[in-house]
């Protein structure tokens, strides 16, 4: 049966990229059901940081469909305000972590993903506001970059109305309904709506919406926060920097300002109280900006002179074994679900989106995604994980 209608749920990046996908197909009836505003989840915190320089080959082939897209995105949305900003991505090194990223260069090879890499002395060449240590080495991807999330959520909203996309904010779906064993759509305000197929694009609220229907996921979600400078005197000519042996990442942004951010590695996983939680309830603690821009100092002097005046705080999602969470729930067919996407969000949003649309419309996708399958999980491991209580370093420490 194919699908004539498709309920999402959750106006995030995710969301809303299927939904983009969706209505870009023709022919299907798209409705975005948001709580809040579209973007007031964890989207309109992001750094917007891209790499294609991921962990698994899943992961590298889907960003790489990502970064195609993300430049294909910036025409078609160039008259709605947003533009890929392709400065290239820097992943920098420590000589202690330098060899287990080395090891995933054959997968970078094998599936295509350009790279170069950079020594002190050619950062300092390419980019003089840099200073990296001596001994740290970059890993350069020529076609990551970033987006910011402040012109891409309101430009993709506006294509997906303009495509007929029935977007409504102030809607919290309460529950998934099911027929003859397949999904047929969701209940909000004490209402069923009906669906050919339902996406759940819902992030950290994820286990709480699908606990009616499906066994938990194994994900957990922790604080985040990025922070901008107040203008710079001109423009700061630098790739996006993944700065791992500086516990931050940093990048040019909008208005002349530096984007930078970090997690809080000591900090326990915070569960999504209630469908209700907002997430601008969230805190960064006291001082961590400070602390923040003193560790990413020695890399970019700069910051020295340019305090920060905004801070931006929400919660990132990881799956027990580090990997998105994409398809089908389990036992509940026409039911598909995106979560769990680290600190990537933003840079897989535009593949996810797609993948999700494929699922709903065609019910398989182009790339091989098992490895996302949300089936993957036995329930002991489920069950031993969701029992645990990690702090973030305890978990993954996967960025972008
Ligand atoms: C500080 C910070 C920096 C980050 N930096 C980066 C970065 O540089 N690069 C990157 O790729 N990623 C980054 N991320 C991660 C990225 O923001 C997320 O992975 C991504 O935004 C997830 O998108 P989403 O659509 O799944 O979630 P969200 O944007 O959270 O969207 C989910 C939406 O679902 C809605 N919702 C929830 N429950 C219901 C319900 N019952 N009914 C209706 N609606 C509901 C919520 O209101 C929310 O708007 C960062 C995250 C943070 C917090």
């Amino acid at each position: 049966m194919s699908a004539t209608s498709v309920i999402i749920v959750g106006g995030g990046v995710i969301g809303l990229s299927a939904a983009f996908h969706l209505a870009q197909s023709g022919g299907v009836h798209v409705i975005l059901l948001e709580k809040g505003a579209v973007g007031a989840g964890a989207s309109s915190r992001a750094g917007g940081i891209i790499t294609g320089h991921l962990w698994s080959k899943t992961g590298v082939e889907a960003r790489k469909i990502s970064l195609r897209l993300y430049h294909e995105l910036s025409e078609e949305l160039s008259a709605y305000g947003y533009q890929y900003q392709a400065v290239g991505c820097l992943n920098l090194f420590s000589p202690a972590d330098w060899p287990e990223r080395k090891s995933l260069l054959p997968l970078y090879d094998e599936c295509r993903a350009p790279y170069e890499i950079l020594d002190a002395a050619e950062i300092r060449h390419r980019w003089p506001l840099l200073r990296s240590s001596d001994d740290a080495v970059g890993l350069f991807d020529p076609l990551g970059g970033y987006s910011e999330p402040d012109d891409y959520i309101p430009a993709l909203a506006q294509k997906c109305r303009d495509l007929g996309v029935d977007i409504r904010e102030g809607v919290t779906v309460s529950a998934f309904a099911k027929e003859r064993e397949r999904v047929k759509g969701i209940v909000a305000d004490g209402e069923l709506l009906e669906a050919d197929r339902v996406i759940c694009a819902v992030h950290s609220w994820t286990n709480r919406l699908l606990a009616s229907v499906a066994r938990p996921l194994p994900v957990k979600s922790f604080v985040h926060q990025r922070y901008l400078t107040e203008p710079l005197a001109q423009a700061a000519r630098l790739p996006a920097v993944n700065a791992n042996p500086y516990e931050a990442y940093l990048r040019p942004a909008k208005g002349n300002r530096i984007l930078v951010g970090g997690e809080t590695a000591g900090r326990a996983e915070l569960g999504t109280p209630s469908l209700a939680f907002d997430m601008a309830t969230l805190r960064a603690p006291n001082g961590f900006g400070d602390s923040l821009r003193a560790k990413a100092q020695p890399l970019l002097p700069a910051l020295e002179r340019y305090r920060f005046i905004e801070e931006r705080v929400g919660l990132i999602s990881f799956a027990m074994d580090g990997e998105p969470v994409l398809g089908e729930v389990p036992g509940w067919p026409g039911l598909y679900v995106g979560a769990a996407f680290h600190s990537g969000g933003f840079a897989y949003n535009p593949v996810a989106g797609k993948l999700l649309a494929e699922l709903a419309t065609a019910g398989v996708t182009e790339l091989d995604i098992a490895a996302f399958s949300p089936a993957r999980f036995s329930a002991a491991a489920t069950d031993a994980y969701l029992d645990s209580r990690l702090r973030q370093q305890d978990a993954f420490s996967r960025r972008h």
